[in-house]
């Protein structure tokens, strides 16, 4: 009775260290119909690390662009990049990726979303944040790969017509999110992308 027991015991605080261990190393960003899974350390090679931040159009400052719409205006879960030069003009500019990170889909969602692109960037505290890019005319980039900051992931669309030529842009603090849809009430897991950007032009280990 007492070695069963002793066995029992035994045999729990292993698997509670093990799934602690899992808990702190693996981190899961999930889709639709596949779980991909990153431990974090072993994995991520220290130059894909996202230890700066730029802006995703006119790199490094959005220069040549504005904000149309920005964060909470009307409930708007993102930013709306726009050519300063107005109408469909900035049809097929580039897009880039804002930091160092995984590439976790590339998917044309149709509808009012488009081509989407979106991106895990690993910051050096182990915080992680997802960047989206919306309605892309073109996909320059493939899911399931790591890439460096600045990199030309698709060129600036229009939902197949749906709006004038503009990048509807989102940062989530959530990357467990669904694609959810560009607006609501409530923006809990989203964050300001352009506060985001310049609160973290230079990213500081606050461990
Ligand atoms: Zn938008």
């Amino acid at each position: 009775m007492k070695i069963r027991f002793l066995s029992f015991f035994i045999f729990t605080a292993l698997l509670l260290s093990c799934s602690k261990k899992n808990n702190k190393k693996t981190l899961i960003a999930e889709r639709d119909t596949k779980i991909v899974s990153i431990s974090y350390k072993d994995t991520i090679q220290k130059e894909f690390i996202a230890n700066s931040f730029d802006f995703p159009v006119g790199i490094p400052n959005a220069k040549g662009y504005y904000n149309a719409q920005k964060f909470q205006k009307n409930y708007h879960l993102g930013d709306d990049w726009n050519a300063v030069t107005g109408g469909n003009t900035d049809l097929g500019d580039p897009i880039y990726t804002i930091a160092n990170g995984y590439v976790k889909e590339t998917r044309d969602y149709g509808g009012g979303w488009g081509n989407v692109i979106r991106i895990l960037h690993f910051l050096p505290n182990e915080k992680i944040v997802e960047s989206l890019y919306a309605h892309c005319d073109t996909i320059l980039t493939t899911q399931d790969k790591w890439i460096t900051k600045g990199t030309k992931i698709g060129t600036i669309g229009t939902a197949n017509g749906a709006y004038y030529a503009h990048l509807h842009f989102e940062i989530r603090e959530d990357i467990t999110l669904p694609l959810g849809n560009g607006y609501s009430k409530n923006s809990k897991g989203y964050v300001d992308p352009t506060d985001f950007i310049k609160k973290h032009r230079i990213v500081q280990d606050e461990r």
